[in-house]
């Protein structure tokens, strides 16, 4: 129910290319409890709504700190979906839980995620990342223990450190950026490589 309030009253998020929470969904298929993975693969259009429905969330739920904003809604979405699965809801609902919060988890790691919509480096960065990522290899770190047996409460505390992280990479990505022409030459670039890619077949 509170998705469906929510949808109500947001804009689209811009923090990352929709595209993103698809791919990265579908990387993290190796690493899942074999039986789920085969419940995303099924329901992968159910994957793709919820991630969309979450970029439709009002703005709070996509910027970090306070009671509404991202740390505290991926505990949420993690409540939720713990109880759809305890519940045995239909695995439609929870793999559109998972990619909900497969579209928080993207945000809460987006290094342009507090720019301003007319950022010119944040702009070319959401054109080269869908461009980049397939050559981007997946790096597992190994399960974070006491985020997966503790208590849902200090999911917060345990995710501002990535988010830092991640606040702190948008600085090295504009000077990289205007070190090697400044955001409208990669723009350009991205673009071009995006329509040369759009005419190979890629997954399916
Ligand atoms: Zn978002």
């Amino acid at each position: 129910m509170l998705p469906v309030i929510l949808s109500a009253v947001a804009a689209t998020c811009l923090a990352h290319p929709a595209a993103l929470d698809r791919e990265v969904g579908w990387r993290a298929l190796p690493w899942l409890p074999p039986d789920l993975a085969r419940q995303v693969v099924r329901h992968e259009q159910d994957f793709a709504s919820g991630a969309a429905e979450a970029a439709r969330w009002p703005r709070p739920a996509h910027q970090s700190g306070g009671r509404s904003g991202i740390e505290a809604t991926i505990q949420a979405q993690c409540e939720r979906l713990a109880a759809s699965i305890r519940d045995r809801a239909p695995f439609a609902e929870v793999v559109a839980g998972l990619g909900s919060l497969a579209h928080l988890t993207a945000d809460l790691n987006a290094p342009f995620l507090t720019a301003q919509s007319g950022d010119r480096h944040a702009q070319a960065f959401a054109l080269y990342v869908p461009t980049a990522a397939p050559r981007i290899p997946l790096v597992f770190y190994g399960l974070n223990r006491p985020m997966i047996s503790g208590a849902a409460g200090g999911i917060p505390t345990m995710l501002r450190p990535s988010r830092i992280r991640a606040q702190d990479l948008a600085g090295y990505v504009r000077e990289d950026l205007d070190r090697l022409g400044g955001p409208s030459a990669w723009r350009e670039a991205c673009s071009k490589y995006s329509a040369a890619c759009c005419r190979s077949p890629r997954r399916t």
